[in-house]
This record gives C-alpha cells, structure tokens and sequence, in this order.
C-alpha cells in the first residue's frame, strides 16, 4: 500500500517540474536550459519570490485556495491538474504492469518489469511535456523528440538483449497479427518509423504546415520508433479523431473559429496513452460490434 503512496507523490513531484519546465519554455532557450529553469519560483503576477512552504506541489495550491499569498490573484489551474494527472500516470504503470499484466503472462519475476516500468514511466513524462508546451507555444522542441528515440533505442536493447520483444504485449495486442507486426523488432520499428511520417507527412506537405508543423511530423516518428508498428497508425488515427471531436465540441461552444489552429501534440500524447494500454480493448470492441 505504502508503495502506491510514494508513487503518487513521485509522480506529483513530477508533474510540478512538468509545469516549471513548460510554463518557463521559450524557444531561445534549449528545454534543458538551467539558465532559462534556475532561479526560484515567483508569482507571475506580482512577481514576489516564493518560500519554500509555498512550493510543495499540490499541497501549497490547495492550502493557498488556489491563489498568491501576496497579491491574491488565482495561479494557473494548469499546477494542480497536472501534479495530479501526472501522480496519477506514476501509479497507473506500475500498476498496469506489475498487477494488471503480469499474472497473465508470467512476467512477475526478475528485474524486467522493473525496466519496464522505469522505461515507460519517462516516455510518458516525455510525452506529458510534449502536450503541455505544444498546447502553449504551439510547437514540440527537437530535445524532446531526441529524448523519445534516445527511449526507442533503449527500448530496442531491452527487448532485443532479453529476448522478450512480442508486438502482442502492449498496444493492439493480438490484432497486430492482422497488420503483420513482424517478429524481428528491428524490421518492426522500421515500419512504424515510415509510416508514421507517411501519415503526418502527407498533411504537412499539402497544407504547407498550417494544419500540421514540421514538429508533429517528427514526433510521429519518434513515436513509430517507440510504440511500433501497427500501434503507431492506430495512435495518428486515434489523435484525429479526437481532435476533430475536441475541435467540433470548441466551435459548437463559439470558443474558436474554424480556421484557427489546434496544437495536434497534445492529442498524439493522449491517444498515445489510450492506445498503448487499451488498443487490444478498443479493437476488441469494435470488431464486436462488426460481427453478429
Ligand atoms: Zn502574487
């Protein structure tokens, strides 16, 4: 029980650097930039340098009201969403893969799980980081896509050195038979990486980077590279259509006009997560609903 505990406040600890890190972003600076990260937090409205008490993750907002000690203007709802969705993700893989997962393919033992966990965990903040600075400056820094394939290769070594790569474990599961998920991952991740650029390319190109950038096209691949083939089709479809839904449900409420731009990062990362751990079930319940 304790474990879950810690997990969750690992994870919010997380998210508070996911938030630090993306609401500092400028694009003169790299990501990682200390010169750009350092120096203590301030309020971004009056600009008073915050205490230590007043920097706890999620505890400081809730005990404040949501609002600065100084000046009592509301701090971004951004801070607390995030620390809890990002708690939230910390408990949920390890989860999934040591209780959800493991009794049914015999995977409980040995440090594999643990690598796994660790590997997945980082691609998601990753992932977490990708949404919230695309969601704001409308763009994905390379660092971020240089991280996912530095997690891809990673990724590669794991499977390839245990001997464990099986496109049935995560994703689509079963279905990926269908699409011929080949058994060499090599081959496998080489498909993934070409298609996701075909699928986001073909966009890019034809709308002059209007409906699509450059940084989305990148991201595909780096996503190809890290959830495989046919995850990664599965993965672009699924961020189309929930950002034509989301885009719909936006217009419909008058808050933006047809022609204005939806970053499309956050629902790549989104459908991302849906589809590495639910696509099996999604599929499943589709194809139910094709046959008699
Ligand atoms: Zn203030």
């Amino acid at each position: 029980m304790w474990y879950w505990v810690i997990l969750f406040l690992v994870g919010i600890s997380i998210g508070s650097f996911l938030n630090v890190v993306s609401l500092r972003y400028s694009s003169r600076y790299s990501v990682f930039s200390l010169k750009n990260n350092g120096g203590r937090s301030r309020c971004p409205h009056c600009h008073k340098t915050l205490r230590w008490f007043e920097l706890i993750p999620l505890l400081s907002f809730l005990v404040q009201g949501g609002k600065c000690r100084n000046c009592i203007k509301s701090l971004s709802f951004q801070y607390p969403f995030v620390e809890v969705l990002s708690g939230l993700l910390f408990v949920f893989i390890p989860w999934y893969i040591f209780v959800s997962r493991a009794p049914f393919i015999g995977f409980v033992n040995g440090i594999d799980p643990y690598i796994e966990t660790g590997l997945y965990l980082f691609v998601f903040s990753v992932l977490f980081l990708v949404a919230l600075i695309d969601y704001h400056y409308h763009l994905i820094p390379n660092e971020l896509n240089i991280l996912l394939i530095c997690a891809g290769v990673l990724e590669i070594i794991f499977y390839e050195y245990r001997g464990i790569f099986q496109t049935m474990q995560y994703g689509v599961g079963p279905y990926s038979l269908i699409f011929n998920g080949q058994s060499s991952i090599y081959i496998n991740r080489l498909i993934a990486m070409m298609f996701g650029a075909i699928i986001t390319g073909i966009p890019v190109f034809l709308s002059h980077g209007r409906v699509m950038g450059l940084g989305d096209f990148k991201f595909a691949i780096a996503l190809g590279l890290v959830f495989g083939w046919p995850t990664v089709i599965f993965i672009i479809f699924g961020a189309f259509i929930i950002g034509s839904c989301v885009g719909i449900i936006l217009m419909i409420a008058g808050k933006k006009k047809f022609r204005s731009m939806l970053a499309f990062g956050p629902f790549l990362a989104l459908s991302a997560f849906i589809f590495f751990f639910w696509g099996e079930e999604l599929l499943r319940g589709y194809f139910g609903l094709l046959s008699p």
